[in-house]
């Protein structure tokens, strides 16, 4: 029996974990990223407790720290207003941050070791070409050329806005947003002292949020937000110092006043919650960002990528390795498994953004009130959404 192709469109998380996977298990995979390289400005950072766990039984998570690429023991901080630290439902989350340009290197370094992966980069997939319908190949554009990329089945797991997704017509549902976020990153490898250990997040009322926390090379994140212009904002210096600095607390404002300058790497994040409503159609499956687009707000959606390859994977790999095509009920069964989380999850990000709205006098109420009920109800509220991460069958754990 000829050996089955999997091609996957996007080489972010998902897309790599996914490769992983599926080529140290003997499944031939190429991967099409239209950007020449892993170079990613603004991603996801934080990796939670449960995959950190998952990463570090694979031994991925220890070449991780050997490299310099992860910091260690992050847990998510919350407060209201610079000092009041408050709890929210849900376990004390404590994980890792991770370079994303690493990890992905990292992951393309170890599939490299497999003859059944290939990368193609600087290639853009433009659509999917169906015959009789199933999706057969895609078209792509390299250099300017046009190509024709075959497969047996494809994962698109190409990130928010994606275009595969709108050519499919895939209904998709729509959560309300209420702001964007400014992200900023300051090197502070003169100052490392005064890098937070931690990821902090302070609600100061009226949707204004200021985010915080270290990462690689002694760099510092911030993620600004709040419910008005953000592109204008960023390009108008002093009004940006006048709002942003007295969310921060010292030592940080000191350094983000002195080298707060057009220099600095800035970027404003539309934030968007959505979801298709079928992840799949025949012959192509959606993963990561490109089925569901998270909220930045929890931390999440590097995890849910992550953890959407895991259970692709347990189903994939057994039907690939006897060689036996893939239909729509074996998709619809790793949708069914993922959507529970990620529509819990949708929903707590909606939640939050319209909580953080609030005056920060009324902050102060509802967090005491849920002060309260936690303690009363204890384990029911600290169990979060209550659904179990699934655990990866196939992320084999890397040669020594
Ligand atoms: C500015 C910013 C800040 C963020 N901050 C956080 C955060 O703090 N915490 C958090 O949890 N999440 C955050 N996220 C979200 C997080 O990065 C994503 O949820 C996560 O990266 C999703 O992984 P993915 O693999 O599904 O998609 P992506 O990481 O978006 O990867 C998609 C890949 O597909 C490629 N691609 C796209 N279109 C095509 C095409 N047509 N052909 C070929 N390749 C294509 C892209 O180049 C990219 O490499 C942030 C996102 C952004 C943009």
């Amino acid at each position: 029996m000829a050996q089955k192709e999997v091609v996957i469109v996007g080489a972010g998380p998902a897309g790599m974990m996914l490769a992983y996977q599926l080529v140290s298990n003997g499944v031939k995979v190429r991967v099409v990223e239209r950007h020449p390289d892993f170079k990613r400005e603004f991603r996801g950072e934080l990796v939670q407790g449960s995959v950190v766990e998952q990463l570090e039984k694979a031994g991925i998570f220890k070449l991780l720290l050997e490299r310099g690429l992860a910091i260690p023991n992050i847990e998510r901080r919350m407060f209201v207003g610079h000092i009041r630290r408050v709890e929210v439902p849900g376990p004390r989350e404590v994980g890792a941050v991770i370079s994303q340009p690493g990890f992905l290197g990292l992951l393309h370094e170890l599939c490299s070791a497999f003859p059944n992966y290939r990368l193609d980069v600087s290639t853009a997939v433009l659509e999917a070409i169906q015959e009789n319908g199933r999706v057969v190949a895609l078209k792509t554009r390299h250099a300017g050329a046009e190509g024709r990329v075959e497969g047996d089945l494809f994962v698109v797991c190409n990130g928010r806005n994606s275009a595969l997704r709108k050519s499919f017509g895939l209904e998709t549902e729509t959560f309300e947003t209420t702001a964007d976020a400014l992200w900023l990153r300051f090197d502070l490898s003169d100052a490392p002292e005064a890098l937070p250990k931690s990821l902090d997040v302070h609600m100061f009322g009226k949707g204004v949020v200021m985010v915080t926390q270290p990462t690689s090379g002694n760099r510092l994140h911030i993620a600004y937000s709040e419910p008005d212009d953000l592109n204008k904002l960023k390009k108008d210096l002093p009004e940006l110092r006048r709002r942003l600095l007295p969310t921060l607390k010292e030592p940080l404002r000191q350094h983000v006043d002195a080298k707060l300058s057009d220099h600095i790497e800035m970027q404003v994040l539309k934030i968007i919650v959505d979801r298709v409503k079928s992840w799949h159609a025949p012959g192509i499956l959606f993963l990561g960002d490109a089925a569901h687009t998270m909220s930045p707000s929890g931390g999440q959606g590097l995890n849910v990528a992550i953890r959407d390859t895991f259970v692709a994977a347990n189903h994939l790999v057994p039907a690939l390795q006897q060689g036996a095509s893939i239909d729509n009920l074996l998709l619809q069964k790793i949708q069914d498994e993922r959507q529970p989380e990620i529509n819990a999850i949708q929903a707590g990000q909606t939640r939050a953004g319209q909580m953080v709205l609030k005056p920060i006098g009324v902050l102060h109420v509802m967090f005491t009130m849920m002060g309260m009920a936690m303690r009363v109800m204890g384990k029911k509220l600290r169990a979060g959404h209550g659904i179990p991460p699934p655990q990866p069958k196939f992320l084999k754990p890397v040669a020594a």
